[in-house]
């Protein structure tokens, strides 16, 4: 686990946070991903990020309906990673099966326009 950003209220989350980085609550450990001020087990808002790695495939869908400029089938994937944080992402065209590592393959832009960079998960070779 890398350490990068340590927080608290007199200072931002960073901006961008990569999309491969989650937070650890400095007072009770709980892990999360998604960027929230305030640990969501205990309610302090002292956290870190750290690097996450690789993790385990628990389900992946091919979405065959998908709004206007989202790519269609749009593969979704549920990863646990090895420290209990799961993400439900899209994924990669790679075969796949439920029990494979997998790891992030960097970022996207869901649609022109759209906001933020979102995570990508990808198969470990
Ligand atoms: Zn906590």
């Amino acid at each position: 686990m890398t350490e990068l950003h340590s927080h608290s209220t007199s200072s931002p989350v960073p901006d961008p946070l990569p999309v491969d980085h989650a937070f650890v609550c400095d007072a009770c450990d709980r892990r999360w991903y998604y960027t929230r001020q305030h640990c969501p087990s205990c309610g302090a808002c002292e956290w870190s990020t750290y690097e996450l790695e690789a993790g385990e495939l628990l389900a992946w869908t091919d979405v065959a309906v998908t709004p206007n400029d989202v790519r269609s089938p749009n593969r979704i994937a549920l990863v646990r990673f090895d420290d209990g944080v799961q993400l439900l992402a899209q994924a990669t065209d790679d075969p796949m099966e439920i029990g494979d590592r997998v790891t992030f393959a960097g970022s996207y832009r869901l649609r022109d326009g759209g906001r933020a960079d979102a995570p990508r998960l990808r198969p470990v070779e």
